[in-house]
């Protein structure tokens, strides 16, 4: 069955805000294109980290967020917090079939810590070389972890292991509007 002179009229209707707005945006198309993409630029050149409760309560945030600046890692966001052992088990959820888990969080939500989004570029596989290895005793010299950490566990500094979970644990702890 073919449409009626009415059905194509409603169509016309439908699309024409459609064909409106795409002869609008066409002029504009390729610095829309370069926002985009410089906008996933931008994404990929974040980490997350937390100064974890036992550098926070031994008074080791200022020393700690100097070694990230003099690294080349600007600020974008920054904040005193405190987990629970609830929110940090959200945290660590990939770590929830580890012996370790049920610790790790009781010590994440042992005290106050400090949540910072970082800027630079590779920011992601720069900041896991600044912080140093998991455990401090293989922690390269100089690095966060092998200055400040006191064990495995408690190892003073949380950082993003990728791109991804840059992204997905900067929005557990900050809005939008938050960063800049
Ligand atoms: P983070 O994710 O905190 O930056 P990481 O990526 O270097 O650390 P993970 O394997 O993700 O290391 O472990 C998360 C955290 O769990 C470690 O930072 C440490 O606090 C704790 N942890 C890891 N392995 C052990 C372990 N075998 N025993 C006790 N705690 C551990
Ligand atoms: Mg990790």
């Amino acid at each position: 069955m073919g449409l009626t002179k009415e059905d194509k009229t409603i169509l016309l209707l439908l699309l024409w805000p459609y064909a409106k707005i795409s002869r609008l945006l066409r002029p504009h198309l390729d610095s829309i294109k370069n926002k985009v993409l410089k906008i996933n630029k931008m994404a990929t050149n974040r980490t997350f980290t937390m100064i974890k409760p036992d550098a926070f309560a031994d008074a080791h945030t200022g020393a700690i967020l100097a070694m990230i600046e003099k690294a080349g890692f600007k600020i974008k966001a920054a904040k005193v917090t405190h987990l629970t052992a609830e929110t940090a088990g959200k945290f660590y959820a990939v770590h929830s079939e580890r012996p370790f888990y049920q610790d790790l969080c009781q010590y994440m939500s042992s005290g106050a810590i400090v949540a910072a989004i970082l800027e630079k570029d590779n920011a992601v596989a720069d900041f896991r070389t600044l912080i140093g290895a998991t455990n401090p005793a293989n922690a390269a010299e100089g690095t966060i972890r092998k200055i400040f950490a006191k064990s495995l566990e408690a190892n003073a500094i949380h950082g993003s292991d990728s791109d991804e979970n840059a992204a997905i644990e900067g929005s557990f702890f900050f809005s939008g509007l938050e960063i800049m």
